[in-house]
């Protein structure tokens, strides 16, 4: 029988995720987006993309610029580098910006805090920050700055998975969760989100991970498809090793990704949901219209000066690598007025039409506590 779609419980979810019927398929895509339609609406809104640096202290397995990376040329935006990219997004109109890059300790308290307060004070645009994991310090000075949101994705909610291919630094015991429950208490809105696909990733995994973002309440939900890079342990033979069984694995392809943006409209109607660059990137000609038709509501141009951008190679072949910003900007407003869609204003905030944030104690054990064990935790 068809898996339905009145109680999405873990059971119905699972049952989702492993559909592959086309026409099954059909009913979960047009309520998806019939639910984005009710709670989000048509506009799209865009985010202006700044990736600031690409030194990284880090050894993921999957990521192109992880510390050990052989042939990444580093860079470093200049502080003058960073505001005029934040100049451009508003000239391009566009309501915020997001600052990412690797981890790397070289962005320092102060240099960010200043970076958010002359990207405020000239600009007025929200600001999201996606640097990795820092500590409160970092973090409550960069909130009292002005910054608006965090994004960190928790890549996996199976503790296993997340320590195999995300190792923590030496003397510290890596803990996303932790830290966005923590953001959230600042007052950050909170960004996380998963890859899917990743060797030793099981449909029962990922059906964790969509419930998670249902009891986190996050905010906003990035859902890409895991792309091999060469330059990464699980671009070679460890990806091998760590593979599920052919039944349990989960392909890193279109149409799983599609089921998960879809199913999370389902679980966090009022999520901002970005139809993102990998997707993009594994079906260049309609990924992005797919990503938005099936659930999305936002896209983030990038506003990165393209000899930069060709170093911030997390896999290959990134989509809208060489475009300059004004080239991105005509090509997405194209794209999203395809699809009879408008083009969003302002700084496109998380909505929320029922009661406040998920606090931590009313959060399900397997969402607690740091470096706990069991599923959910890292
Ligand atoms: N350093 C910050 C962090 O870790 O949150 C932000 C930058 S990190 C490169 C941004 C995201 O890129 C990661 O959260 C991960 O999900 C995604 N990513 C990294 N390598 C990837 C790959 N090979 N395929 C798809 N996504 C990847």
């Amino acid at each position: 029988m068809p898996p339905g779609l009145d109680r999405l419980d873990h059971e119905t979810i699972v049952g989702w995720l492993r559909e592959a019927d086309p026409a099954v398929l059909e009913r979960l895509w047009a309520r998806a987006d019939a639910v984005r339609a009710a709670h989000v609406g048509d506009a799209v809104h865009l985010r202006g993309l700044i990736e600031i640096s690409n030194h990284c202290i880090r050894h993921c397995l999957y990521c192109g610029i992880r510390a050990c990376s052989d042939g990444v040329t580093r860079y470093r935006m200049t502080a003058a580098e960073i505001l005029e990219c934040a100049r451009e997004a508003k000239r391009l109109g566009y309501g915020t910006v997001v600052m990412q890059s690797g981890e790397d300790p070289g962005l320092t308290r102060e240099f960010i805090a200043d970076r958010v307060r002359a990207i405020k004070a000239e600009t007025g645009l929200a600001i999201t920050l996606s640097l990795g994991e820092r500590s409160d310090e970092d973090l409550k000075a960069w909130k009292g700055a002005g910054a608006d949101r965090f994004l960190l994705r928790f890549e996996t909610s199976d503790p296993g998975l997340y320590h195999r291919i995300h190792p923590s630094l030496p003397g510290t015991l890596s803990d996303r969760v932790a830290q966005l429950q923590r953001m959230r208490a600042m007052g950050y809105e909170i960004g996380s989100g998963v890859m899917v696909g990743i060797p030793g990733q099981t449909w029962e995994i990922l059906a964790r991970d969509i419930e998670l973002f249902r009891d986190l309440d996050i905010d906003m939900i990035g859902i890409g498809p895991f792309l091999p890079s060469p330059r990464t342990p699980l671009g070679g033979e460890a990806a091998e090793r760590l593979r599920a069984s052919a039944d349990e694995q989960v392909p890193n392809n279109e149409e799983a990704t599609l089921k998960v943006v879809a199913l999370t409209r389902l679980v966090c109607p009022e999520a901002n949901l970005p139809s993102t660059t990998a997707l993009a990137t594994i079906d260049p000609a309609t990924g992005r219209e797919l990503g938005l038709v099936r659930g999305a509501n936002i896209v983030m141009p990038n506003v990165t000066p393209p000899a930069y951008r060709v170093l911030y190679e997390i896999y290959p072949g990134k989509a809208c690598i060489h475009e300059t910003a004004e080239a991105c900007q005509g090509c997405l407003e194209r794209r999203i007025r395809s699809i009879g869609r408008t083009v969003g204003s302002g700084p496109g905030g998380r909505r929320r039409s029922g009661p406040a944030a998920v606090t931590s104690s009313l959060l399900p054990t397997s969402a607690r506590g740091r470096g706990d064990p069991r599923p959910g935790r890292h």
